[in-house]
């Protein structure tokens, strides 16, 4: 991930195509190992606190990139602690003005910094690495920490798609401010959370499937002098796994579709779209990991003495997952820009006149209305209508459009897969 998403992903996408000419082909073939250095060691979530700086220097046409201090250091960083061949460096760009005393900062900016020698793999000279150490979990991610002492790149390295510098040292941006130029850096890189999304939703089936398969096959107690019956006929175990499993079916369509609209959003880069995207993935890429970390506690515990057992891999799932909340973006400060997002959103709604509002307001509340089941069949409670596919996929329908409508509404959501659950449980098996 760390290769095509993030190195990879910032070069093409931030870039322009002068660095696809040159970077694309080394990094699609592994030749050109690199990372993604934008987390330093007093700034995470924040990234626009972040200090490390890259000067420009017009005498001879390059900039110089600089860790001012021990809280610059770029820190956790993928790659770099033993492949990294290059770093997609993130640095506050600082321009000389006309007073050779004063630099002006132009915002976050990224550059594209050897780190390693092509050849001998020896560190460049001016760079630091040093190994972040034994994690929790993905140990099989050699992640470091880089210290750039005035490292000296081509301006080429700048990757300009966003705002460029000239050879006289004149700065140019196709958007007019720094904030603008900073959301649409961000902006371009989704792409880790789309991702992260979709595999968290991989390890929800695989623990969902390991513990509801174990549930069948094990059994303890039953009714005097019978057999044993299967811990998963006893309404506590379903209540722990059966609604888990319909929310992995519709994490897995909601994340599927999420893929679809990121894929749509790359070919049209249509507004309305970028905005979409960005917003779903954020929310779905805090919800469903937040969900399947504490999912894979669940897990561990319906499976009793034996889930603890290292073979049955609950420890090294969770271990490897547990990070999933926090990198591409921490979960809380994540639903903050989703709940900032809906805000606005709301706003939109009651722009304009009485009579737009009114008609607006109406307009939603009939999509809404329309969109509910019947109320009648929906309350039937008849075998043949419990068991009949269409009234399931209808309620799987309303499940999926309550959680791409309102990623948070979540005691809705789970209201209703629990009742849904609920009744096949107790109507369909009886
Ligand atoms: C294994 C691993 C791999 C990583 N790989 C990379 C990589 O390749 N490249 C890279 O650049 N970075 C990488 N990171 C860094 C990762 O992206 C950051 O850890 C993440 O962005 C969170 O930043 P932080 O650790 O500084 O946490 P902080 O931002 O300090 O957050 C700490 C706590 O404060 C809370 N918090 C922060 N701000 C707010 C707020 N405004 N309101 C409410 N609560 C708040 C958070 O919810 C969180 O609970 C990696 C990290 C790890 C552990």
């Amino acid at each position: 991930m760390c290769v095509c998403s993030l190195w990879g992903g910032s070069v093409i996408n931030l870039g322009t195509k002068k660095h696809r000419d040159k970077y694309f082909e080394g990094i699609n073939n592994l030749e050109y190992l690199g990372c993604f250095a934008m987390t330093e060691l007093h700034h995470g979530s924040n990234v626009q606190g972040i200090q490390t700086i890259a000067t420009f220097d017009p005498l001879t046409d390059e900039f110089v990139i600089t860790t001012p201090n021990d809280g610059a250091i770029k820190w956790w960083i993928g790659n770099a602690a033993v492949h990294g061949k290059f770093a997609t460096v993130f640095a506050k760009l600082m321009l000389p003005t006309h007073d050779s005393k004063v630099v002006s900062d132009m915002g976050v900016h990224a550059f594209i910094v050897p780190i390693r020698d092509l050849k001998t793999h020896q560190t460049l000279p001016g760079v630091e690495i040093n190994d972040c150490g034994h994690k929790v979990g993905l140990n099989g991610v050699d992640n470091g920490a880089l210290r750039f002492r005035d490292v000296r790149i081509p301006r080429d390295n700048l990757l300009n798609r966003f705002g460029d510098v000239s050879r006289d040292g004149t700065y140019t941006s196709p958007l007019p401010t720094i904030n603008k130029r900073f959301a649409a850096t961000l902006g371009e890189l989704v792409g880790g959370r789309v991702g992260l999304a979709y595999t968290s939703v991989g390890v929800l089936k695989i623990a969902a499937t390991i513990a509801i398969r174990y549930s069948l096959i094990r059994q303890q107690f039953g009714p005097p002098k019978q057999p044993e019956i299967s811990i998963l006929d006893y309404q506590s175990q379903q209540h722990k796994l059966m609604p888990m499993l319909a929310s992995t079916y519709a994490f897995h369509f909601a994340t599927v579709n999420l893929i679809k609209k990121y894929a749509e959003m790359k070919k049209t880069h249509d507004e309305q779209l970028v905005a979409d995207v960005h917003a779903l993935s954020a929310g779905l890429k805090s919800y469903v990991t937040s969900y399947t970390a504490k999912s894979l506690s669940v897990c561990r515990e319906a499976c009793g003495g034996h889930g603890y057992a290292a073979v049955n891999r609950f420890g090294s799932l969770r271990n490897d997952h547990d990070i999933f909340q926090t990198f591409e973006g921490d979960n809380t400060v994540l639903l903050q820009q989703v709940a900032g997002d809906l805000l606005k959103q709301y706003q939109e709604k009651f722009r304009g006149g009485t009579f737009a509002v009114t008609w607006n307001y109406l307009r939603e509340s009939m999509n809404t209305y329309l969109s509910q089941p019947n109320p009648v069949t929906s309350r039937w409670e008849g075998e043949d209508h419990l068991r009949d596919p269409k009234f399931q996929l209808d309620a799987f329908r309303v499940i999926f459009y309550l959680f791409l409508k309102y990623p948070l509404a979540r005691e809705y959501r789970n209201f209703i897969i629990l009742s849904i659950f609920y009744y096949q449980t107790r109507y369909i098996h009886g």
